[in-house]
């Protein structure tokens, strides 16, 4: 089909000429803090697995038994004869860990939002968004329905006026927000908006992707405060501190109910294979048992911004704004060549004129690195996160 590749070749030419194109790089193993790139190793300073877990000997071993007795799939979906022993021990574990009665473990963050929200929001429904919400989330509000809202970053004022002219010509509302945000490692202002949503008759939902394991003694971002914000709708994912893969949503028994009812990247779609669950539960397990070692990435993302002279860290995610695409890759690509993998985030992820580096901070990531990671950044990149 001539047409297909041209068609193919045309979008590819276009974000090639913006900068914006993307491409898939081999990153060979490594042990979570060097990985192997076009044969060179480099020190990772954008990974999620915040905690090193994915490489950690037990959880590795559970994943290895796991596979070992339950085997290598699921075989079909939660709703059939996927949902082997350990999904309920994995779901009862974060029912625990964020405080609610129950919890539903989806494929992915992705899934889960794509999920959730079209099984709580329809047409004639109120939904209110943050205007830096990830991507899965925009996808599962326009899959929903519902008159979708963007409320201006972190604004509650803004979201409260939202609230003020639509709330009373829709039926439901909900509110959608990051608990940390994953491209500005800031926290939303989540015992306000939870406020907010009482006011309003509101439900409030947060994605704690970037929360769970590495803020709030490692409950997540609504236990920062004290004391805990109020969310009926914890969101989050396995895939990142938890270094492991899968999604889930931690509320009422009632709400998961509907979830098991409603929401279609559950009911349609295989069950995580078990070496998957079980290296969650024991990466909890670690988490529960050492919160000292949870709180790392933040100690090391705040040694890291007090010295490359930039706002102070929130999260374990520090952005270093530079503005355009292409200053972007060449800021990426001088730490490269220093020996240092950062990643150029560029828009559609970030908005236009938002071009920056993430930098992540990693449990095991040696404090001499960070270090002169800190001097190169305040030397040589300077930026405004
Ligand atoms: C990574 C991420 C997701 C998606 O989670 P996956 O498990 O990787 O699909 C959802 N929301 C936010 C905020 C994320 O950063």
């Amino acid at each position: 089909m001539l047409s297909l590749d041209q068609f193919a070749r045309e979008k590819l030419t276009e974000r090639a000429g913006q900068n914006l194109r993307r491409s898939i790089v081999e990153t060979g193993p490594g042990d979570g803090v060097h990985v192997v790139r076009n044969g060179r190793t480099l020190l990772s300073f954008c990974s999620n697995d915040y905690l090193n877990l994915s490489q950690h000997p037990a959880v590795k071993q559970a994943a290895a038994n796991a596979a070992e007795k339950y085997g290598a799939g699921a075989g079909a979906s939660r709703l059939v004869t996927g949902s082997h022993p350990l999904y309920t021990q994995l779901e009862q574990r974060l029912a625990h860990l964020k405080g609610a009665e129950a919890a539903c473990v989806f494929g992915s963050g992705y899934l889960a939002n794509t999920g959730i929200i079209p099984a709580l929001a329809g047409r004639g429904d109120l939904l209110l968004l943050d205007e830096l919400a990830h991507a899965s989330m925009t996808a599962g509000a326009r899959l929903s329905g519902a008159d979708v809202h963007v409320f201006r970053h972190n604004d509650v004022a803004h979201a409260q006026s939202l609230l003020d002219s639509e709330r009373g010509t829709h039926r439901h509302a909900l509110i959608v927000t990051e608990g940390v945000f994953s491209m500005d490692g800031d926290l939303a202002p989540l015992l306000q908006l939870s406020q907010l949503a009482e006011q309003y008759d509101a439900w409030l939902m947060s994605d704690d992707a970037h929360g769970i394991g590495v803020v709030g003694q490692g409950r997540g971002s609504a236990f920062v405060s004290s004391p805990p914000a109020i969310i009926p709708l914890q969101m989050g994912t396995l895939s990142k501190a938890i270094g492991s893969y899968g999604g889930y949503l931690c509320g009422s028994r009632d709400v998961i109910d509907l979830m098991h009812n409603r929401a279609r990247t559950l009911i349609y779609s295989t069950g995580l294979p078990p070496a998957v669950i079980a290296a969650a539960i024991a990466a909890l397990d670690i988490i529960e048992a050492d919160p000292d070692y949870a709180a790392l990435p933040l100690r090391k993302a705040r040694d890291f911004t007090r010295s490359a002279n930039l706002p102070f860290a929130e999260s374990p995610i520090v952005p270093v704004k530079v503005g355009a695409a292409d200053a972007a890759l060449k800021a990426a690509q001088m730490l490269e060549d220093e020996g240092f993998l950062v990643v150029a985030i560029r828009p559609p992820t970030v908005p236009d004129g938002t071009a920056r580096l993430r930098i992540t901070f990693n449990a095991a990531q040696p404090d001499e690195d960070i270090a002169r990671l800190a001097d190169i950044v305040r030397t040589r990149i300077g930026g405004h996160a």
